[in-house]
């Protein structure tokens, strides 16, 4: 069985088109959170993931689209951005995203958003963040986002370690792993082209790929939809 992974797809329709041919022959896809915040086609893009059939968990700017939940957490232009968007989704999409699950279990991953731990609101940049969830996980490995930048951990039982993510190359899970895509809509590595991860669970590897897209059209859209600047900008920076 082969997995498309993504996440923080953040309403960048162009981004989320050039990604998903790559995953259309793949059994799966797991989207771990943040699919709409921050751009410019919430609606667009959560159109496309429902009927891809994906499975999906909710991140921070899904909550506050959804429900205002944490919004008063926002900076200025992420808020903006999320009080926008709860007034441009109907709401069957509103309540579609207020009822995403925190977490959700698929063969032996867990799926959430920013970690086992506080799958809303954790960052998990350092290998010695992830340690807790690897403890806390009912699955030998599990996926997240969130930091908007790829990672690869490995647990041993007594410590986690860092894999170095290059793309197009397998890396094998080993025991147990985490595994992070990176941002579909809005990374910030330093790398604009959008960015994904496909499993292989019967090779046991993970591989990680970047895709450019037309970041010059979503900044269009985001200037015409008076989304703020700063947003706009930083696409086109990876950060
Ligand atoms: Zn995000």
């Amino acid at each position: 069985m082969k997995v498309g992974l993504i996440s923080d797809v953040h309403a960048n329709l162009a981004a989320l088109e050039a990604v998903l041919p790559a995953l259309a022959r793949l059994d799966e896809v797991w989207v771990m959170g943040d699919t709409v915040g921050y751009g410019p086609e919430p609606s667009a893009v959560l159109l496309l993931l429902r009927e891809r059939g994906v499975r999906m968990v909710a991140g921070n700017h899904d909550r506050a689209v959804a429900t205002g939940q944490g919004l008063g957490e926002f900076n200025g232009a992420a808020a903006a951005a999320a009080r926008l968007h709860h007034e441009w989704l109907d709401a069957d999409e509103r309540a579609f995203l207020a009822g995403l699950p925190a977490t959700d279990e698929r063969s032996d991953f867990t799926l959430c958003h920013g970690s086992l731990v506080d799958p809303m609101w954790e960052y998990v940049f350092e290998p010695k963040e992830a340690a807790n969830s690897f403890q806390r996980a009912v699955t030998n490995n599990w996926c997240n986002g969130h930091t908007h930048v790829p990672a690869h951990f490995l647990w041993d039982g007594n410590r986690v370690a860092a894999e170095r993510v290059q793309p197009r190359v397998p890396h094998a899970l080993g025991e147990r792993a985490m595994v992070n895509p990176g941002s579909v809509g809005q990374p910030r590595d330093g790398i604009p082209d959008a960015s994904y991860a496909i499993l292989d669970l019967d090779a046991r590897t993970v591989t990680f790929h970047r895709v450019k897209y037309d970041v010059a059209a979503t900044q269009r859209r985001m200037r015409k939809l008076r989304l703020p600047e700063m947003l706009v900008e930083r696409l086109a920076a990876g950060r």
